[in-house]
């Protein structure tokens, strides 16, 4: 079942404590894209400039990812982001940002794309995720994702967002800046009181948070000793976990189909397909948290070249010993 995502496709230049790597492939879309596409096809929509090495856009058709929606801007700049670890790896900080073509990009979903059932809205302009919105009145499950950049500048419409979509994944300190409360347990609770149906509070090296209307749980970060650079970690959970959710509705045969005309966005929780039932969630929260962990054992998507499904099937084997006692 194609998955769709809009976000943002980067040269990002990233310094950790031992090693600087300037222009690699990067960007929100990018690293969910390759995650999602170890479990299903994956529709991306995003804008490079003139200057984007067209051999990134063969590495991810390479892995079956339809890029028809991925926009050459004649004279344009492909985004940039500089970002520089801390010596514990967990904390970041932007060094510049620089938005290029993102500054002007319209979303324009193919036509085929419009069809899509799973939609992401991966980090990028609230305004942007909106738009991609509006384009797809069959999508039953839409996640999205932001950071601090768009909770500080376009607080309003991430409010309108959050009010549309079904779920939101962000980091500790994104879920503490939207609610400007310290405790997570809180704020994740607070988040939902926005809009979506449910949330996840990414924490790094300590796992993730899941808040839903009937539950709130943990899990923790599978435990790597390699970790290289953390940077696509989110987007990666995100693409593991919608990847899989994707892949389950398709092998239980309960993908809506847009037949008759679009349903709306108004969709309720309850109407969802019977396949994304709690179980089936937390396994793709399992899977998006493995996902990301080999994401960080490299710089851009370096160690996800490496690795194919069964290696993920291996981690999962591990991680499901880990969490029995
Ligand atoms: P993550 O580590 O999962 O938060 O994602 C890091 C990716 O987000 C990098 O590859 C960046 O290119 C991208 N990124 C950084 N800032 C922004 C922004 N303001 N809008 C969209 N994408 C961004």
């Amino acid at each position: 079942m194609p998955l769709c995502v809009v976000g943002s496709v980067a040269l990002d230049s990233v310094e950790t404590p031992t090693e600087t790597r300037e222009n690699i492939l990067g960007g929100s879309a990018v690293y969910f894209s390759y995650a999602a596409s170890f479990f299903t096809s994956v529709r991306l929509t995003a804008a490079v400039g003139e200057d984007w090495p067209p051999e990134h856009t063969e590495l991810l058709e390479s892995r079956g990812i339809d890029t028809s929606g991925l926009q050459v801007v004649e004279g344009g700049k492909t985004f940039r982001w500089r970002g520089k670890y801390k010596k514990d790896m967990n904390d970041r900080e932007t060094l510049d940002l620089q938005l290029n073509v993102l500054a002007d990009f319209e979303p324009v979903l193919p036509e085929e794309y419009r069809q899509c059932s799973f939609l992401f809205l991966a980090n990028g302009s609230p305004i942007h995720q909106l738009k991609t919105l509006d384009q797809c009145e069959c999508a039953k499950l839409v996640v999205a994702d932001t950071m601090d950049f768009y909770i500080r500048s376009e607080r309003e419409r991430l409010m309108t967002l959050l009010k549309r979509i079904d779920g939101l994944v962000l980091n500790d300190g994104e879920a503490r800046l939207l609610t400007d409360d310290e405790n997570l347990v809180r704020a994740g609770r607070a988040i939902m009181k926005m809009g979506p149906k449910f949330v996840v509070i990414k924490k790094g090296e300590h796992g993730a948070i899941f808040f839903g209307e009937d539950e709130t749980y943990v899990l923790p970060a599978f435990p790597t000793p390699d970790v290289v650079d953390p940077t696509g970690a989110g987007d990666s959970f995100a693409g593991g976990m919608m990847g899989y959710l994707a892949e389950a509705a398709a092998k239980k045969g309960t993908v809506p189909v847009c037949r008759d005309g679009p349903e709306g966005a108004a969709h309720k929780w309850g109407s969802f397909p019977s396949s994304l039932d709690p179980k089936t969630l937390k396994e793709a929260l399992a899977y998006g948290t493995l996902t990301a962990s080999f994401t960080v054992e490299g710089f851009s998507l370096d160690r996800l070249q490496e690795i194919d499904r069964n290696q993920i099937e291996r981690r999962m084997d591990e991680y499901r010993k880990m969490l029995s006692f």
